[in-house]
């Protein structure tokens, strides 16, 4: 049987962390990772790479207790907010990275927000130059960090259950055999982006979707509770509105993506064909946007936004994919978006009309002369400037190019923040409070995130913070 001081579940950016730091610590480990080598689309290597990282720890942690809306003991926000001030020096140190900053926090206004930025690394505007910033090139400079030391990556080789014994994590049990782990185990596999039960029975709405690694089934979900982990932030995603399309028959399954509904020239309707909310929200890409999706409508027994469905004209065909290319899914070769958007209209992923009507019907909207009549006000609106729902005159372009378009969109985002409970060292604690011995977590499986997603760049920031603080508790304890 293998023995090692620590077991890492899972190589993305939370596992490579949590490996490197133990191994530069004089630790022997081993990473498993349940994709294959040559098809490993974590969700670090799909992001936009880019990390959030802290001033000072006082003003991070302030910043990080606001966002949180009181779901995450300030302890623990503490630890990240100390960690995230010395995150990306250490990225520099360990994967020879060079950051720029390029944003600010993305709630301006709370307590602690101009003590926090967004990072990414290069020197490129992240909007202006497609190909930079990527998350592809982060993690290949990470994860070389860890192939250059040696440590044992052993791909297709999903954990499948925590080997306890009296109430200690000891191991892992995999299809190949059982690993022991004398330092503890620490399961950085990810959130449950892709169970449909975890999903329906935990988050605020269903369904929801989303444009991550698709290997991330809820593993280290199911593998905590069995060895006594509390949860917590079951709740809780990272969320915008999101494109879910399928394959065809042969092909089978499904596709999600990040929709990029920019340049103006765009509203975003309920099933009833009425506007909801600022659409400029999700134009900008920030996280709000998910939250005016969740109406439930009593008297019907239906989510009303669910789907909603995004109208546009020629202009935005015509103006680039609908989808950012240099993230997720076409970025990792799971897709190739045509640059004008016309093989996803022959998918009937668009649906296309040369009326508003047309295009409602052939999208399959339950009224498409509503929809004409919110086409029609938005289009009056934009002649007269001013927007019933706050829209800045800037973004009033109207609808008036046809042919026109209709594309469902879902609640949904880069990931769940779901898991095991905890603490500021890392250690998963049982329901009572009482640290698990021997099991640690990281990354986006029970991140310390709560109500608000605090930055662009915070799920990496966490990652590779978490990562390294639960390594150094494991060979500490
Ligand atoms: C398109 C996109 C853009 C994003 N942009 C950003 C951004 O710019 N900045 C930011 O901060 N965040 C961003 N995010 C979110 C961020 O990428 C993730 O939250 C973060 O990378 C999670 O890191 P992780 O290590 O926890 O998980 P992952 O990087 O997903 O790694 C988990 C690994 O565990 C493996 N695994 C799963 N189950 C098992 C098992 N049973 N056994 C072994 N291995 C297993 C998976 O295959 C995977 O390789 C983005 C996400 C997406 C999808």
């Amino acid at each position: 049987m293998d023995e090692v001081d620590l077991v890492v579940v899972g190589f993305g950016g939370a596992g490579a962390a949590a490996a490197i730091t133990a191994h530069d610590a004089g630790a022997t480990v081993v990473v498993l990772e349940k994709q294959a080598e040559g098809a490993h689309t974590p969700s670090t290597r799909m992001s936009g790479g880019l990390v959030m990282a802290a001033d000072s720890a006082a003003d991070g942690a302030a910043y990080l207790d606001a966002c949180a809306g009181g779901m995450v003991p300030s302890d623990v926000t503490a630890a990240w907010a100390e960690s995230a001030t010395d995150v990306l020096d250490w990225l520099g140190k360990t994967a020879g990275l060079t950051f720029s900053r390029i944003n600010i926090a993305e709630h301006p206004d709370l307590p602690g927000a101009s003590g926090v930025g967004v990072f990414q690394p290069g020197e490129a505007a992240f909007r202006l130059d497609p190909s930079a910033g990527a998350g592809d090139a982060l993690f290949a400079a990470v994860a070389a960090a860890v192939q250059e030391r040696g440590i044992e990556i052993r791909w297709s080789t999903p954990a499948q259950r925590l080997i306890v014994e009296d109430g200690q994590v000891v191991g892992v049990a995999t299809a190949a055999g059982e690993i022991r782990a004398r330092r503890g185990v620490v399961l950085t596999c990810g959130g449950y982006e892709f169970d449909e039960n975890l999903k329906r029975d935990n988050l605020r709405a269903y369904p929801v979707h989303f444009y991550g690694n698709p290997g991330n089934t809820g593993d280290g979900v199911r593998m905590a509770q069995a060895a006594g982990a509390g949860l917590w932030h079951m709740n809780t995603m990272i969320g915008r509105a999101i494109g879910h399309f399928p394959l065809d028959t042969a092909e089978g399954g499904w596709l999600n993506f990040i929709i990029n509904i920019d340049p103006p020239g765009h509203v975003i309707v309920d099933r009833s064909g009425e506007r909801y909310a600022n659409e400029t929200m999700q134009a900008q890409l920030l996280h709000g946007f998910y939250y005016e999706m969740l109406r439930y409508d009593y008297d019907r027994a239906e989510y009303s936004r669910i789907p909603s469905w995004w109208v546009f004209d020629e202009r935005r065909r015509t103006a680039g994919p609908l989808t950012l290319s240099h993230i997720g899914a076409v970025k990792v070769g799971l897709y190739d978006w045509s640059p004008d958007n016309s093989a996803e209209i022959d998918r009937g992923w668009i649906a296309r009309g040369s009326t508003v009507q047309e295009a409602a019907a052939a999208a399959g909207m339950e009224d498409p002369e509503a929809l004409a009549r919110t086409v029609a006000a938005y289009n009056a609106a934009c002649a007269a400037g001013v927007d019933e729902l706050g829209r800045a005159a800037d973004t009033l372009v109207p609808l008036d190019s046809p042919p026109y378009y209709c594309v469902p969109l879902y609640p949904g985002g880069s990931n769940t923040c779901g898991g095991p409970v905890r603490d500021a060292g890392g250690r998963v604690l049982d329901p009572y409070d009482v640290p698990i011995r021997g099991l640690y977590a990281a990354g986006e499986l029970g991140q310390p995130v709560g109500m608000l997603y605090p930055a662009d760049g915070a799920n990496l920031s966490e990652a590779f913070c978490f990562g390294r603080i639960a390594a150094r508790t494991a060979l500490s304890s």
